[in-house]
């Protein structure tokens, strides 16, 4: 398959306004990152499959969102199961499997009360919208949320305004105005950056895209407190962390605090898009028209996510990430060793390798090449984000390959 343009074919359509023919075989899509030209076909587990029957370990997951692999027997069950049984019915009625769901949730979170959405930026940007309701009826229209350096918190123009991402600073201006920064773990900045503006500080338990940039314990219960003290909501943006993926249901837990607000996507619907903005009682404040969206809530999303809630839930299920996670650690540690690579960073099965150098994108080239899947979020820095399921035989393979890649890059750079 070639990714070259067809000089002709783009000619003949030129001519005619009528045609708008795509030359190349990816030519249709829109351009948003620098895709590999491959197409891929299936998925099982751990392991995708593209056009030309390569295998490839994936360890990226669709970004932490297949968190019990690809294509999982529970979720391919409530997917066709609730296909042919109620797929929509408007975000305007019950339905069971939204009710269900939520059911579900405040169970394990000890947050009362859910909305539902399709992504994480959508979930965010209803924490956004809470908050400055709550902020209009309970704090004389305080509006300012305090987010952290390096956030991320979604592509809408509000979430992309509250996170901190450098590249970001100066596009698609204006910004949407009250998100005032401070750098993650430091308490005094945050206490300083509070005005009677402020309504709410918001934060990743562990900042994913910025490179697996942990949250400390000690910095989270001093948020807990300090928001309680000064009458400030406290967010965390749970889309990538959530649902399992630091070996609890919500990483929130590791630091014995509840957030007022808490947001969840990726890993929630194992796959398909389904998020949710979930909260307190106390602090539920939208009035009918306020909130909404056609596919909110829908039965065959909802449907999925009580499959994937019930699954987490399943006795030693998390316990089995926990440890999982200890023995990617180790084994990622020692893949570094050899390497001249730093520590691993992170929690569970989102896990960071310190490169020491900016090789991030030719080690991601070279394990592509090899048959696996990795991401650099950072110019040094490898993130590991498996199917929550991930056996120990494929750790040790995701190594061997790992090892390779890294050793290629050595000798390439060597030459
Ligand atoms: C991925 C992510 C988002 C955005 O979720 P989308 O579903 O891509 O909109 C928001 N916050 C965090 C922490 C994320 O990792």
């Amino acid at each position: 398959m070639s990714l070259s343009q067809d000089s002709a074919a783009q000619d003949s359509s030129a001519q005619d306004p009528s045609v708008a023919a795509p030359s190349g075989p990816f030519d249709a899509l829109m351009t948003i990152t620098d895709r590999p030209p491959v197409v891929f076909v299936e998925g099982r587990g751990s392991w995708l499959r593209d056009q030309n029957g390569k295998d490839y370990l994936d360890f990226v997951q669709g970004w932490a969102v297949n968190c019990l692999g690809h294509s999982p027997e529970p979720v391919v069950r409530a997917l066709t199961a609730q296909a042919a049984k109620l797929i929509n019915c408007s975000p305007a009625f019950y339905n069971e499997p939204m009710v269900r769901l939520a059911g579900l949730i405040a169970r394990h979170s000890g947050l009362e009360r859910t909305f539902f959405a399709n992504s994480g930026a959508e979930a965010n940007e209803g924490a956004i919208k809470l908050a400055r309701k709550w902020g209009a009826l309970h704090r004389g229209g305080a509006f300012e949320i305090i987010t952290m350096d390096h956030a991320f918190h979604g592509r809408t123009l509000a979430t992309m305004s509250a996170s901190g991402k450098p590249q970001w600073e100066k596009l698609f201006e204006p910004k949407v105005a009250g998100f005032p920064k401070v750098d993650l773990n430091d308490l005094d900045a945050v206490a300083a950056a509070i005005t009677d503006k402020t309504v709410a500080v918001m934060l990743e338990p562990i900042q994913g895209e910025a490179g697996v940039l942990p949250a400390t314990v000690e910095f989270l219960r001093g948020l807990r407190e300090l928001t309680r003290q000064k009458n400030l909501l406290l967010i965390l943006d749970e889309v990538q962390t959530g649902i399992g993926r630091t070996g609890k249901f919500f990483a929130f837990e590791h630091a014995g605090i509840t957030p007022d607000i808490l947001t969840l996507g990726k890993g929630l619907g194992g796959g398909v898009p389904l998020a949710a903005l979930v909260a307190r009682e106390e602090v539920c404040c939208f009035a009918a028209g306020d909130q909404g969206g056609t596919y909110n809530g829908n039965p065959l999303m909802t449907a999925v996510g009580c499959a994937v809630m019930e699954e987490i839930a399943k006795p030693g299920f998390l316990a089995e990430v926990a440890e999982t996670g200890l023995y990617l650690a180790a084994a990622l540690e020692a893949v570094g060793r050899r390497h001249g690579c730093g520590g691993v960073r992170g929690q569970g099965l989102l896990l960071a390798l310190d490169l020491k150098r900016d090789i991030g994108a030719r080690v991601v080239a070279r394990a592509f090449a090899r048959g696996l899947l990795i991401n650099a979020p950072r110019p040094n820095t490898l993130r590991m984000m498996p199917a929550l399921n991930v056996s120990r035989g494929e750790i040790d393979h995701m190594c061997r390959v790992l090892d390779a890649a890294l050793a290629d890059c050595a000798s390439a750079s060597a030459a």
